[in-house]
């Protein structure tokens, strides 16, 4: 007598009625449902927020025994758990921030079969003693979230999830469900073989966000800009602002409190209860700006983001896509928005060059950092672009992102790309020395200041050669080389340094396109006063 509904209704269509109370499967939910319910393997790369847990929750309550996922989002998983018992599912975790007491009690109930799904911490399966515990279980099938994070290729590397490929040798009956939001060809390769999962039905959802408006601008005053972005376009709406350091988090909160607006800060160095309270605020209330580290945002279940901001420069296109995806999970239109400049680039090779482990770590940090440089400087459709990098190519241009809403203009930079590159090549060969951008754009504007005189820079050849550009262009230019590997940063200092490609436009072998950046920045057509 209950709300059966139709009896021809699968048990997943059933389930996802009864226990999740929607009408319908999304997108490729249900063809993932039906595939893991009937035992077979599957990968699936679906973008945040298109309904990953679905796919595994579902065919665990559907399946006999116990779904077991692995995640390594461990501040979460009381969350989740809290929200699936709320709904009558039998849900448990395992994770470092238990004690031995709340342990012991979840492992009572999964051996006693008492659970629908067990969430545990990656690195709960290279203890022999969870391995035997799930041995006295029966296991449904095994989830493994993030999957993005086993491979060595990706921006989000845990050696924990290797030892998940010894799962199917353990257990090889089990079906496994690996998901991500972010995988290029290569991550996705990657993950099929260190979870032996070749064999693997692959589910591919679009990653196009259409809603999205994707807009990256040359950085003058990140904050002001911000605040103009907020006052023009997003009065009242709740976003989130992601800055690269703590200060940069603390001082940002301010200066937009002191301006007015709702903001809160959110990162690794404050208390627990205040970031568990700064959360719950933007969950709860109407129109807070989230200011944060990436510490903010896995898992975080908000529809009516408006917009994404980034006062600094993303590491990878992958960490990017991921945390502008946080916006417009309702489908309504949202603004993706990035200031990005020099000092970004200076910064974040500082970091790489500083960073711990070996130099092909090293290299591959300073992969996605170039395929970033290279989506802030296109030319190109921004959507197209990232769509491409994710193995998606989509239409040639989506009219919903600044470069297709206020196409840039390119010129010929040849010239200016040769006589910024021969001031390095001159100050490396003649005076040994190497410089940063600051120093290089003053000597070709011809600026007698103190270190210019100090170092007796008003002296070489290049002095003054290039007051055809303003200094903004010039650290335009200097972006573009960069972007384009015709110049390299290193060490401390961000000094800059020739690269082998370099040489080719000394030696006008080679021309170099530059991208002008718009003079006024694009903006939504809305009711922008001002
Ligand atoms: P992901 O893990 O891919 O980021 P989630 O599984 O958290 O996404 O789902 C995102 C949101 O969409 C959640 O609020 C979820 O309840 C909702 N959702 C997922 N599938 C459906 C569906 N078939 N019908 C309605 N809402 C859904
Ligand atoms: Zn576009």
């Amino acid at each position: 007598g209950d709300h059966a509904g139709d009896p021809r209704d699968s048990d997943a269509l059933r389930c996802l009625r009864r226990v999740f109370g929607y009408d319908a499967f999304r997108g490729d939910q249900e063809a993932i449902v039906e595939h893991v319910v009937a035992g077979g393997d599957a990968l699936v790369l679906m973008p945040t927020g298109g309904g990953k847990s679905l796919c595994y929750q579902i065919p665990a309550l559907v399946r006999p025994g116990v779904g077991v996922v692995v995640s390594p989002l461990i501040a979460l998983m009381q969350d989740q758990v809290d929200a699936l018992r709320a709904l009558g599912v039998r849900a448990g975790f395992l994770n470092s921030t238990q004690d031995m007491d709340e342990r012991r009690m979840v492992e009572a109930e999964f051996a006693a079969g008492e659970l629908d799904l067990l969430y545990l911490a990656p690195e709960r399966l290279r203890v022999e003693s969870t391995l035997r515990l799930l041995d006295r279980g029966k296991i449904s099938l095994f989830a493994i979230d993030e999957a993005h994070c086993v491979a060595q290729w990706g921006h989000d590397f845990r050696p924990d999830y290797l030892a998940l490929s010894a799962l199917h040798e353990r257990w090889p009956d089990v079906p496994r469900i690996a998901l991500t939001a972010t995988a290029t060809e290569a991550t996705r390769a990657e993950i099929a073989t260190r979870l032996n999962l070749g064999g693997a039905r692959q589910f591919v959802a679009s990653f196009d966000r259409p809603n999205i408006q994707y807009r990256i601008v040359p950085k003058d005053d990140a904050r002001k800009q911000l605040l103009e972005l907020l006052r023009t376009e997003h009065v009242g709406d709740a976003g989130v602002v992601y800055c690269l350091s703590r200060r940069g988090v603390e001082d940002t909160a301010a200066f937009l409190v002191s301006h007015g607006i709702e903001a809160l800060p959110y990162h690794a160095g404050l208390d627990a209860a205040t970031r568990a309270a700064n959360q719950a605020r933007f969950l709860r209330e109407d129109g807070i700006v989230m200011v944060a580290t990436i510490a903010f945002g896995m898992g975080i279940d908000k529809p009516d983001v408006r917009f994404v901001a980034h006062l600094d420069l993303p590491k990878s296109v992958e960490g990017y896509y991921q945390e502008t995806g946080r916006a417009g999970r309702d489908g309504l239109p949202s603004t993706a928005w990035l200031a990005y400049g020099l000092q970004d680039v200076v910064q974040q090779r500082k970091l790489i060059d500083g960073s711990e482990g070996d130099d092909a770590h090293r290299r591959r940090l300073g992969q996605h950092l170039d395929a970033m440089l290279a989506l802030c400087e296109t030319v190109e459709c921004r959507r197209a672009r990232l769509l491409a990098y994710f193995g998606q190519p989509g239409g040639a241009s989506c009219g919903n992102c600044d470069t297709c809403l206020t196409p840039p203009t390119t010129w010929d930079g040849t010239i200016a790309a040769q006589k910024f590159l021969s001031a390095v090549y001159r100050l490396a060969r003649e005076r040994r020395q190497k410089f940063g951008a600051g120093q290089i754009i003053d000597i070709l504007l011809g600026k007698k200041t103190a270190k210019v005189v100090q170092h007796d820079h008003d002296t070489l050849t290049v002095f003054g050669i290039g007051t055809e550009l303003s200094a903004a262009e010039w650290r335009g230019v200097v972006r573009q080389l960069l972007a384009q590997g015709l110049l390299a940063v290193e060490g401390e200092y961000g000094t800059l340094v020739l690269t082998d490609a370099s040489g080719e436009v000394l030696g006008s072998r080679r021309q170099v396109p530059m991208r002008r950046d718009p003079a006024r920045p694009a903006r939504a057509a809305k009711s922008a006063k001002g």
